[in-house]
């Protein structure tokens, strides 16, 4: 299904980007941006990271680094622009 622009925008960054389908919840990205960038969808079956205020993001990777299940990235390198 696609998804909707205002879904889209709970998926990135300026910096970064999110694949919240590697999520697994764990929370260590909240506790490491202290920008209060990233939030979480946290119900019972239903459980994942997202971003809430993408304004507030300052490109300093420590999500990226966060992560070991490498949920986020650097946004381009994906697609090899950096
Ligand atoms: S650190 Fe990774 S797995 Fe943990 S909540 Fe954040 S995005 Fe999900
Ligand atoms: S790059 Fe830094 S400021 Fe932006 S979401 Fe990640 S930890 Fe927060």
């Amino acid at each position: 299904m696609k998804l909707r622009l205002r879904d889209r925008d709970k998926l990135r960054t300026k910096f970064i980007e999110l694949d919240t389908q590697k999520c697994q919840a764990c929370w260590k990205c909240l506790a490491g941006c202290k920008n209060n960038v990233i939030g979480k969808v946290d119900i019972i079956i239903h459980k994942h990271a997202l971003i809430k205020n993408p304004e507030n993001c300052t490109g300093c990777l420590k999500c990226v680094k966060a992560c070991e299940f490498g949920a986020y990235s650097k946004k381009g390198a994906q697609r090899g622009i950096n």
